[in-house]
């Protein structure tokens, strides 16, 4: 498996080379924002880690240029700045996950396998729900005629909880089934995507689609009343 590794610290991004070939993974580091988005772009890596603070381009700017081309390698983001803004900025763009410096690599390890593990599941049966669609052969999602655009994880998400419309999809679920079962990943995690989901799906004066189990997890269903 081959993992680029986008980080300008020159210790950290040796400790991580280093890290990462010790599990046998094929590791190439770029230093630079511009010189990690043109490695990103000739493609064949199966996951991209990628600092947030960089000359050159941000991380922030490198997924944002990938994901726009359709490029949907698993991306794990590693910031210093633990901001929900940052956090929301970074997945909203297209980040998979993210880890907050200092990190431990048991910790990052867990998190490569988990994002790399995951990938599109083709199941040609069109997903409907209160108007709300979903082509998981072509990964289309409309609500009515509107077309909605959504991240890797956030269809991840939001595909999880069509397939159980009407039932409640818990959070150990949810996390297990999108983030892989031997990650710690944050719980603010998951809120936040479904925050970002619900942007997503749910215009003002629309009615809400993802109802929260306050302690339980998310079901997908009308509002009632
Ligand atoms: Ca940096």
């Amino acid at each position: 498996m081959r993992i680029l590794v986008v980080e300008d610290e020159r210790r950290m991004a040796e400790v991580l080379r280093q890290a990462l070939v010790e599990e046998d993974y094929l590791v190439t580091v770029a230093m630079d924002g511009r010189e990690g988005l043109s490695l990103a772009q000739t493609g064949g890596f199966d996951v991209i880690i990628l600092d947030v603070m960089l000359p050159g381009l941000s991380g922030f700017e490198i997924a944002r240029q990938l994901r726009s081309r359709r490029d949907q390698t698993p991306i794990l983001m590693l910031t210093a700045r633990d901001s929900t803004k940052d956090l929301v900025e970074g997945l909203d763009i297209g980040a998979d996950d993210y880890l907050t410096k200092p990190f431990s690599f048991e910790v990052l390890l867990a998190r490569v396998r988990a994002v790399s593990r995951r990938g599109p599941i083709p199941q040609p049966v069109c997903l409907e729900v209160a108007g709300l669609t979903m082509n998981p052969a072509t990964r289309e999602v409309h609500r009515g005629s509107r077309s909605i655009e959504l991240t890797r994880t956030q269809y991840a998400i939001l595909e999880l909880l069509m397939r159980s419309a009407g039932r409640v999809v818990t959070r150990d679920t949810l996390i297990e089934r999108v983030w892989g079962g031997d990650t710690d990943i944050a719980s603010n995690t998951l809120d936040a995507f479904i925050r970002l989901l619900r942007t997503r799906i749910e215009e003002p004066g629309q009615a809400r689609l993802i109802q929260t189990v306050r302690g339980v997890g998310y079901s997908l269903k009308p509002e009632a009343g």
